[in-house]
């Protein structure tokens, strides 16, 4: 085995895979480690729905972030949006609306085929409803 590397084995097959940055991983990293890169059926179905969460979680980044201008919102806002990607990734919840504050919310929901879809609602209405 080459120096560095280390053996995980996939979660759903248990088929071996050789890590090369798997020397100082914990056995549930290397486990993880494998399950992302085995090809068999349920482990690809994870790595999709890990990509899935990756990518949600970039876009709360993209449009609440420190490179969203003005729409840049404190972590604790975007740590309740992250553990809204992670809830509906598990499929505890299908959908929620964040309102930050008076014509600004995010809006995370649960689409067709798992797909998770972010966005950014501004409204520049100035009527008020009583
Ligand atoms: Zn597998």
């Amino acid at each position: 085995m080459k120096k560095g590397s280390n053996i995980g084995s996939c979660r759903f097959c248990g088929q071996n895979v050789m890590l090369e940055d798997g020397a100082g991983m914990t056995a549930p990293q290397l486990e993880e480690a494998a399950t992302m890169r085995c090809e068999c059926e349920e482990a690809t179905k994870y790595q999709e729905s890990a990509n899935r969460r990756t990518l949600a979680k970039q876009r709360i980044d993209e449009l609440f972030g420190k490179d969203a201008g003005e729409f840049r919102q404190p972590e604790e806002v975007k740590a309740i949006m992250i553990n809204v990607v992670d809830a509906i990734c598990d499929k505890k919840m299908k959908a929620a609306t964040i309102t930050v504050r008076t014509g600004l919310a995010c809006r995370i929901m649960q689409m067709a085929k798992d797909k998770i879809k972010v966005v950014r609602e501004i409204s520049n209405n100035n009527e008020y409803v009583q």
